[in-house]
């Protein structure tokens, strides 16, 4: 896509849910203010938003709405932007010598599409192949969800997942697959309730067809209990 700077520009790239870098676009002075100043500035601009429509913040109901919401951007939904709650880095020695593939499927995804700010929930399958060190099994959950608690696109979320963890297992030989709705496409716009979003990364062995096969099967195991 040519790219103009100006604004049907961005408007149609947002549309296409088309990301323009792998690393989260955050500014220099991204951390100049405390949270506590954050959510002081969010919750009068949700206030602006919400008489701009024309609702009565008077209202009991809507009251503490402007609050609740920049609360929740910053420290929930949005949380993940802080490099403070990124989940520490602890790993084990492999000490079985279990040499094969590790999955851990069915991850819950709930993220935020960063073109509409509308949810994005779904299922991570992530897998590795150790090289002498491994990571607790729910590490790979909390990674997930660090990553997801950003504004995102998919396809970023699903590439930071696979670059944390080649860093923290110190080998290229992990992937993921993330399959997920888009809120914005299944609520709005097109309305396709249906439709879900697949996004894949595979780092060293897993650019292998076989051992890419052999991952994407286990995904299809139905486990039960
Ligand atoms: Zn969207």
């Amino acid at each position: 896509m040519k790219f103009n700077n100006n604004l049907d520009d961005f408007d149609a790239l947002g549309n296409e849910h088309i990301g323009t870098s792998e690393n989260t676009p955050m500014r220099r002075d991204a951390f100049k203010l405390s949270n506590e100043e954050k959510i002081d500035i969010i919750k009068d601009d949700v206030r602006h938003i919400m008489e701009t429509l024309g609702l009565d913040l008077t209202d009991d109901s809507l009251k503490g709405t402007p609050n609740r919401v920049a609360k929740m951007f910053v420290k929930e939904i949005f949380g993940g932007l802080d490099p403070d709650k990124k989940p520490s880095a602890s790993t084990f020695e492999n000490k079985y010598k279990y040499g094969e593939m590790l999955v851990e499927k069915n991850i819950t995804v709930y993220s935020t599409c960063e073109h509409h700010l509308l949810p994005i929930v779904g299922k991570a399958h992530i897998a590795y192949i150790s090289n002498g060190t491994v990571v607790g099994l729910s590490k790979m959950n909390r990674v997930v969800d660090y990553f997801a608690k950003r504004p995102q696109v998919q396809e970023r979320l699903t590439i930071q997942i696979v670059r944390e963890l080649q860093d923290v297992l110190g080998t290229k030989d992990v992937a993921c697959v993330i399959d997920a709705k888009h809120l914005c496409v299944n609520s709005r716009g097109i309305r396709d309730i249906e439709s879900s979003t697949v996004t894949s990364e595979f780092g060293g062995k897993f650019k292998d067809m076989a051992t890419r096969r052999e991952f994407l099967d286990y995904i299809k195991l139905d486990t039960q209990f």
